[in-house]
């Protein structure tokens, strides 16, 4: 303590009591160690949404640390594939990944849970289900096997799904179809007829244009325009039945994470629980502006048929059974997010899904006849004829 300092304290009648506890405080923080680490980004640099979710954790743990715990986050490919992150977590090859844990389904199907599966949970259910539904312990058991800790670290929330260069009308038109489409989905499309195809989000356009798939799904409006699918496909169908909310996970190597001194751990673990809420709001934020620029470049705006999606969904339990029955891992988690699912769907359609559907209708009026006042009533009319 500088003199200075000293005489303040005296002046202002704290006096040593006061001192000998600030003192203690800041030799601490002086102790912290320098940490460096390397983070390996699944996805591309120009994505300011899912590659910034990276980037805003190393800048808050900067910051928190006083500069002392250095995060610093390589694009896919820099130093690591794109779907090779988790090995190169396990093997202390870099100290963390930012990714989608479905991409490593085809290692094992457990790994999808951490991120989506179709006709699964929606962002708030997803972080129910992992932060308070008992998720995240039976997803760090199994992450374990690969000596990795996972932290839930951005959410897109419910995707699209995705751009076809012709519109599909009944599920015969999906047989034969190249598709670029990740994790589980693919097993699911892959019974339907689909040619599911995994590729690096930075590397889907040049094969859409090539012709080289007929198909992709990335994200929604935003990424999607970002990355230019409009150009070469204009059938965009929705919704993502297979992404109703995917998370995006921070992957940690379990000795770099052990090593670090529990006010570094409390601070990464503080920044992806920040990631994971803001990337959420940021893609809710920007979405609606994009979707409207796509469709005034000539974007077809296509829902999938009941027919498509009920055809699919059954598919979907078959590929799920077929999982469990042969994987003991998949199962133990199955039988809990199924339970928790049940009960979430059973709880949002109580209030959520009444009052996200009456505003819904009430927009829909009030855009359509702006000059006939109340669009509540209207929308109370529209609701009731239904
Ligand atoms: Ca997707």
């Amino acid at each position: 303590m500088t003199m200075q300092r000293r005489s303040f304290l005296k002046k202002a009648g704290i006096g040593l009591a006061a001192g000998a506890v600030a003192a203690p405080a800041i030799a601490q923080t002086a102790s912290l160690p320098t940490v460096s680490w390397r983070l390996a980004s699944s996805f591309p640099k120009s994505l300011d949404t899912i590659f910034g979710g990276a980037e805003a954790i190393a800048k808050r743990v900067s910051a928190a640390s006083g500069g002392k715990f250095t995060i610093r986050v390589f694009a896919a490919g820099e130093i690591v594939p794109a779907f090779s992150v988790h090995t190169a977590v396990q093997n202390a090859t870099v100290e963390c990944a930012h990714t989608a844990p479905y991409y490593f389904f085809g290692t094992d199907p457990t790994f999808a849970f951490a991120c989506a599966i179709p006709f699964g949970l929606n962002a708030r259910q997803q972080n129910a289900w992992m932060y308070h539904g008992g998720g995240l312990e039976l997803m760090r058991d199994f992450f374990k096997d690969y000596n990795i800790i996972n932290f839930p670290a951005g959410n897109t929330g419910a995707q699209m799904g995705g751009w076809f260069r012709k519109e599909i009308k009944t599920v015969a038109d999906l047989k034969g179809l190249k598709m670029r489409i990740g994790g589980t989905a693919g097993a699911v499309l892959e019974k339907m007829g689909v040619v599911p195809q995994q590729i690096p989000g930075g590397d889907i356009y040049p094969s859409l244009e090539k012709g080289t798939i007929d198909a992709a799904e990335w994200v929604g409006p935003y990424d999607d325009e970002k990355l230019g699918f409009y150009k070469v496909a204009k059938f965009y169908h929705y919704p993502g039945w297979w992404e109703g909310g995917p998370e995006l996970d921070l992957f940690v190597n379990m000795k770099a994470w052990e090593a670090l001194p529990p006010e570094y751990k409390a601070i990464l673990e503080a920044a992806c629980y920040e990631a994971n809420s803001d990337m959420l709001a940021k893609y809710d934020a920007l979405n609606p502006a994009a979707l409207k620029r796509l469709v005034a470049n000539g974007v077809q705006l296509k829902p999938f048929s009941n027919e498509i999606m009920a055809a699919c969904y059954k598919t979907a339990q078959e590929v799920y059974s077929d999982f469990a029955a042969k994987n003991a891992k998949f199962k133990k988690v199955y039988d809990s997010w199924t339970r928790f699912r049940a009960e979430q769907i059973q709880w949002f359609s109580i209030s959520e899904n009444r009052f996200d559907n009456f505003m819904t209708a009430t927009q829909r009026i009030s855009q359509a006849a702006p000059a006939k006042g109340a669009p509540a009533k209207a929308a109370a009319k529209d609701a009731a004829k239904k």
